[in-house]
C-alpha cells in the first residue's frame, strides 16, 4: 500500500487482535497516509444475493483498512459470480446509520466469544468450506475421524441418523 500498488490480492489487514484477508485491495484516488491514493475493498462471492454476513465482513475489512491507511474508504464492492460484475456499497449507508450499532454489537459478541473459554466445535461441512482457507485442516480432521459426511451423496439428515445410531463409534462427532 505504501508503494502505491494498483491491486493487492489477499493482502493481510491487521490491527490489535483483529485481522482480515480481503480478496482485493484496489487503489483509488483520494488522500491517505500513504499519499494521494487510498484503497477500497473488493471481495468475490459465490452468490448473487448479498447476505448481511457479507456486509458485516466487508464493513469489518473497511474498518481495518481505515485505521491502516488513515482514510475512510468511500465504498466496498462485491464481485458477482459468473460475469464478475462489481456491486458497489456506500460505506456511509452503513456507518452513518443504525447498522453501525448492529455491526459493533456483532463484533463485540464475537470478541467476547473468543475471549471466553474455548468453544466445543467440530468442522462440519458447510457451503463456505469450498472456498475456505482452512479447508485442508478441516478435511484432515474429518478423514481422521472417518466422518460420515465423507460418504458420497449422503444427506445431513442421514448423517444425524447415523450418528445417533452408531454413537459409540462416533460419539466425539457432532
Ligand atoms: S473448511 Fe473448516 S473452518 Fe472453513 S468453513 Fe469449513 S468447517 Fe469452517
Amino acid at each position: 500500500m505504501r508503494q502505491g500498488k494498483d491491486v493487492i490480492v489477499q493482502g493481510r489487514l491487521a490491527r490489535d487482535q483483529w485481522e482480515g484477508f480481503p480478496d482485493i485491495l484496489l487503489k483509488v484516488a483520494g488522500k491517505s497516509k500513504f499519499g494521494d491514493w487510498s484503497y477500497e475493498i473488493q471481495d468475490t462471492k459465490l452468490s448473487r444475493n448479498t447476505k448481511v454476513t457479507t456486509i458485516i465482513q466487508l464493513c469489518f475489512y473497511s474498518d481495518l483498512l481505515e485505521s491502516i491507511q488513515e482514510a475512510v474508504p468511500k465504498q466496498f464492492h462485491v464481485v458477482m459470480p459468473g460475469d464478475g460484475d462489481l456491486k458497489p456499497f456506500q460505506i456511509d449507508e452503513y456507518f452513518l446509520s443504525e447498522f453501525k450499532a448492529y455491526y459493533h454489537f456483532v463484533k463485540n459478541r464475537f470478541s467476547e466469544a473468543m475471549e471466553s473459554s474455548p468453544m466445543d466445535t467440530y468442522p462440519n461441512e458447510v457451503e463456505h468450506c469450498s472456498i475456505c482457507n482452512w479447508w485442508s485442516d478441516c478435511d484432515k480432521r474429518r478423514r481422521l475421524d472417518d466422518h460420515p459426511c465423507l460418504v458420497a451423496g449422503i444427506r445431513k439428515s442421514q448423517i444425524e441418523e447415523l450418528k445417533s445410531k452408531i454413537s459409540l463409534r462416533w460419539n466425539h462427532l457432532r
